[in-house]
């Protein structure tokens, strides 16, 4: 009997024994569970950051990053309910404001005040129920109503460079299982990280780009100044070249002068004491005729280089080409050169120096029968060029040849004065002539094809410049 009864208790305290093992198993079961499932979640997070710095690193711009990064926080810490990204405003105020959000919604007052304390913060903080209801009325001065509905759990990290405060990164939940854990605020920490350094690299390729652009542009600002300046130089070159040989030709006038009038009234006086039916007679009116040339050709040459000479006057430009033409028909006709005029009809009057204009369609003409010294054609246009955005209505007129053309290196050089490629040229002619277009607000442009021609367009507009 007895032996029954030990057996029996024996048997039950077996049974116990059984009992407290399984539990203990169970609950080593659960432990490693427990660490299983942490192991994984570990695993998840890293491999989620990982991903997450990849794409942050290939981040177009601010935007895209920022809301990179609050979508991944709410993958990142299971139970996230929302998740906001404040920066710094660049207007300098040192206030943050709002770049992203997850749900998109204005977030509430107590969020904005959560974002600017995180902002200052030095680490990462995680906030829970009563500490963050007390934090609350401490920084808002007001007791959270319903209006303001708290977070279970709040896991904020500050955004910085350097010591420099940029922002804050802020992660809600609002579940009541789903308390962030202190183990979470390295994540969040790194993922702060990982975002200001993707921030920071889109912000400084955006400064280099900057200053590219600034360096190209004080490049093109200095080389136009430059292109001025040699525009400058040459102009006051010619300027200075033009005086000396206006000067020059004024004394010359002035020495020529004499002698000649002493020779024409000597002339005078022998005439006088010729018989009418003298032999003689015949080579003095040549001589005095020739004289008369030459003193004609004397005051042209002094009229010609003082400046401004005479007054603004309408002038038919039309009339003007049929008169020069009309000057030099023997020497062209002599030359083999064919003449065609197409001049418009349409032509305005303009408003101009006339015999300084006549000077320069003559100089042009006179080149051209000079670059076809086997003959060839001339061919004289004038036209009405209508009002452009750029330049007002202006009136043109081409002189073209069928000549020997300019080679390149030659056409820099035109308008210089003393710039000749002929033996007796003075190299004057093209410098008075745009030198007088110039004086009227206009232009002379050469557009040449060596060994077939080459064509004068000299542009005048409508109305010459009041500064003139
Ligand atoms: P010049 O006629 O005394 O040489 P210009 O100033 O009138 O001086 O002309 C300068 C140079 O321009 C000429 O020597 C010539 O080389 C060139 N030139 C001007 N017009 C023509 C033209 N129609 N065809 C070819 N060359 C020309
Ligand atoms: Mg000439």
């Amino acid at each position: 009997m007895i032996e029954r009864e030990d057996t029996v208790a024996y048997i039950a305290r077996l049974e116990r024994e059984l009992q407290a093992a399984r539990d203990r198993i169970a609950a080593l079961e659960r432990e490693a569970d427990i660490h299983t499932r942490y192991a994984r979640q570990l695993d998840q997070r890293l491999t989620s950051l990982l991903s997450i710095s990849a794409a942050l690193l290939i981040g177009r711009d601010i935007e895209h990053v920022v809301s990179l990064v609050v979508q991944q926080a709410t993958n990142l810490f299971p139970g996230t309910s929302a998740a906001y990204i404040y920066l710094l405003d660049s207007d300098g105020e040192g206030r943050i404001q709002l770049k992203a959000a997850v749900p998109e919604h204005e977030p509430s007052v107590l969020i904005s005040t959560l974002a600017e304390m995180a902002s200052k913060a030095p680490r990462a903080m995680l906030l829970n129920g009563p500490e963050l209801e007390q934090l609350i009325q401490y920084e808002t001065h007001r007791v959270p109503n319903e209006g303001c509905v708290v977070p279970q759990s709040v896991l904020l990290a500050p955004l910085r460079i350097e010591n420099q405060r940029l922002g804050a990164l802020i992660v809600c939940s609002d579940q009541f299982y789903h308390s962030f854990l202190p183990r979470d605020l390295p994540f969040v920490q790194a993922l702060a990280d990982l975002t200001m350094i993707a921030i920071d690299e889109i912000l400084q390729r955006q400064r280099a780009a900057a200053l590219q652009r600034d360096l190209v542009h004080t490049q093109s600002l200095r080389a136009e100044a430059e292109a001025r300046l040699n525009a400058a130089q040459a102009q006051l070159l010619q300027s200075a070249k033009l005086a000396a040989v206006g000067e020059l030709a004024a004394s010359v006038a002035h020495e020529i002068n004499n002698p000649l009038y002493a020779a024409r009234n000597s002339l005078y006086l022998v005439e006088q004491d010729l018989p009418p039916d003298a032999p003689q007679r015949t080579f003095l009116t040549i001589a005095q005729q020739e004289l008369g040339r030459i003193a004609r050709i004397i005051t042209r040459m002094r009229d010609f280089y003082r400046p401004s000479r005479g007054e603004l006057s309408s002038t038919n430009i039309n009339a003007l080409l049929r008169e020069t033409l009309e000057l030099v028909t023997t020497h062209l006709r002599h030359n083999h050169v064919v003449v065609h005029a197409h001049l418009a009809n349409d032509l305005p009057v303009i408003t101009a120096h006339a015999d300084q204009l006549r000077q320069v369609f003559l100089n042009v003409i006179l080149n051209a029968c000079d670059a076809m010294p086997n003959g060839g054609e001339l061919t004289v246009k004038s036209s009405l060029i209508a009002a452009r955005p750029e330049s007002p209505a202006a009136l043109a007129i081409a002189i073209s040849d069928t000549g020997v053309g300019i080679a390149p290196e030659h056409l820099p050089h035109l308008f210089e004065p003393f710039y000749t490629t002929k033996p007796h040229g003075t190299g004057l002619g093209l410098a008075i002539s745009a030198h007088i277009v110039t004086q009227h607000g206009g232009r002379i442009l050469v557009d040449s094809q060596p060994g077939e021609g080459t064509t004068f367009t000299i542009l005048l507009p409508l109305e010459v410049p009041k500064a003139e």
